[in-house]
């Protein structure tokens, strides 16, 4: 009998560190059917696309290719990763103006092939891209998904957990705000099964600087960060496919969140197939709105500047 029931597709634009990995990450876990890589650099998708082809033989069964902005017709998940890396030294703030020239030319191309499927944007700055690509679409919020803090959490949770030796699944935390500097940890509901972390002020310095400053010290290691990352991207690529529901914290349009309106930023929010179906209030300390609020003042002077 004829298989009629839609293949799921997903997308990846820009496939290079971050991109590849992903790809990759999402091809081991079987979480598609048809998987299509573009870049700009086509050589560089079609030498990706020979490569994980010739790795089928050893997963299930996946149509792998590097394709063009047509195929996104079809996509259920666009996952957008295009754009200039951060170098050593340089604050994702500063890689604004080079990544806006480069996803004006990559959504407008999107959006003349797709109109139902949903946005992942993981480029840098992360809730300024994803504020920029919603506005730009005309699309619902709720299909415009940026990676927020989502891999921050994962920084801050296993760092708790080594300090604590605790399974980092088992640890309870969040990062919220600017997937960036001005990120706000909130210590106040950080905890192990409802009880609290028993961490000294030096500790919480430690492992909230060793989170903040995750990125740089990867990219002063080894150029770029690409695993956690292409991990996260899958999670949230999994709770979309699957209606899971998933709690994760993720970059979304607030609105009167704890005082903060108009602007992107990573909060816990409900993924499902819809994208984001809605931002769940964290109950937060006055001390942490203040800094939750000062980190969108930071995003929207940017957000007007551009
Ligand atoms: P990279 O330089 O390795 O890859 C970028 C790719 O984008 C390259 O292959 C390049 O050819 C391609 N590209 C550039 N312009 C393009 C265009 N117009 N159309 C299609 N492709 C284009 O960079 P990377 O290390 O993979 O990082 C990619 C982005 O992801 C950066 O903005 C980085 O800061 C960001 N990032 C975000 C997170 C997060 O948590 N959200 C984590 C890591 C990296």
């Amino acid at each position: 009998m004829l298989n009629t029931q839609k293949k799921t597709r997903i997308v990846v634009i820009g496939v290079g560190a971050v991109g590849s990995t992903t790809a990759y990450t999402l091809l081991l876990r079987s979480r598609m059917d048809e998987l299509v890589l573009i870049d700009a650099d086509k050589g560089k998708a079609i030498g990706d696309a020979l490569d994980m082809n010739h790795g089928l033989p050893f997963l299930n069964r996946t149509k792998i290719w590097a394709g063009n902005y047509e195929d996104c017709a079809e996509a259920d998940i666009i996952i957008i990763t295009a754009g200039a890396a951060q170098k050593p030294g340089e604050s994702r703030i500063d890689l604004l103006k080079r990544n806006v020239v480069i996803y004006q030319s990559i959504t407008d191309e999107v959006l003349k092939h797709n109109q139902n499927g949903i946005l992942l944007i993981a480029s840098n700055p992360v809730d300024v891209m994803s504020y920029f690509t919603w506005k730009k679409s005309g699309w619902p919020v709720n299909r415009i998904i940026g990676s927020g803090t989502l891999l921050d959490s994962a920084r801050f949770r296993y760092l708790i957990g080594e300090k604590l030796e605790i399974d980092p699944r088992s640890v309870h935390a969040h990062i919220i705000g600017e997937h960036g500097d001005s990120e706000v940890p909130v210590w106040s509901l950080a905890n192990i099964a409802g009880t609290d972390l028993s961490l000294s002020d030096e500790d919480k310095t430690e492992i909230f600087g060793n989170t903040k400053n995750a990125a740089a010290q990867i990219i002063e290691a080894k150029g770029a960060t690409n695993y956690a990352i292409a991990l996260a991207l899958d999670r949230i690529c999994t709770a979309i496919l699957a209606n899971e529901a998933a709690v994760l914290n993720v970059s979304t349009l607030l609105t009167n969140y704890h005082g903060v309106s108009d602007v992107f930023l990573g909060v816990p929010c409900i993924v499902d197939r819809t994208g984001v179906r809605e931002t769940l209030s964290l109950k937060i300390t006055d001390q942490e709105k203040e800094q939750l609020n000062a980190s969108a003042n930071k995003l929207k002077e940017i957000i007007e500047s551009i």
